[in-house]
């Protein structure tokens, strides 16, 4: 059985990060407050403990990544998230991000396509503390019909298009923040949606993220 200590180091450690963010152009206190607020090192193997607060990306299993902080705290910034707002997630991998936007009070809904990372939020050490997050196995394409419409809609793997489903189950004025091909790299985009249905978008920064592929991976 692991054990979980948030130390007064990994405290430490965590201030500075959010610092290093700052000066990286984060500037959403609520978003900083509550990644200061979240053990990331609790989402790592243990073997990362020490560097689990560098602004860098790690791998988690089934060849999937954490985000890097940075990448976090930007989408998150672009969310404007606000408490009881409902959230769709596609990519839940090591639920890091899933808890930013549980700890700014949101309710999430995530989604995994690898089974064996579905598998393990059973497990998850911030059941109880983030019961307002909720977990599903399925293709993101798909998006959740049953739970929508939904506030806000983030992506956190790389999109080769805008899914049309994602878009059909957002409310009128809600937003999606997602990074779309471009290249080698992903421009993250913001869309909102207009009362006809369509969408109107803003660009920003690029990126890279691991593909958002179809299909479930593993089990059924
Ligand atoms: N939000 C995660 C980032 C994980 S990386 C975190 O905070 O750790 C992206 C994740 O998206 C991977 O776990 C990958 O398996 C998942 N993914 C890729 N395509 C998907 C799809 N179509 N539906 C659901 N999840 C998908």
């Amino acid at each position: 059985m692991r054990k979980y200590e948030d130390t007064y180091r990994h405290k430490g450690l965590r201030k500075k990060l959010m610092d290093t963010l700052r000066a990286k152009g984060i500037t959403d206190e609520a978003v900083l407050e509550a990644m200061n607020n979240i053990p990331r090192h609790f989402f790592l193997d243990s073997a990362l403990d020490e560097i689990a607060y560098e602004d860098r990306a790690f791998p988690i299993s089934e060849g999937q990544t954490i985000s890097q902080p940075y990448t976090v705290a930007y989408q998150t910034q672009l969310l404007q998230v606000r408490p009881n707002e409902k959230v769709l997630e596609i990519g839940t991998g090591s639920i890091y991000q899933a808890s930013v936007l549980a700890e700014m009070g949101a309710k999430v809904f995530t989604i995994e396509r690898q089974k064996k990372l579905f598998d393990k939020t059973k497990d998850f050490v911030f059941k109880s503390r983030y019961n307002n997050i909720k977990f599903f196995y399925g293709d993101g394409y798909e998006g959740l019909p049953t739970y929508a419409p939904f506030d806000k809609v983030i992506i956190t793997a790389a999109a080769p298009f805008i899914p049309p489903k994602l878009i059909e189950q957002l409310k009128t004025g809600g937003k999606m923040v997602i990074p779309v091909n471009e290249g080698e790299h992903q421009r993250m985009l913001r869309l909102t949606k207009n009362a006809d249905g369509s969408y109107s978008e803003e660009a920003f920064d690029n990126f890279s993220f691991v593909p958002m592929l179809s299909g479930r991976n593993g089990g059924n």
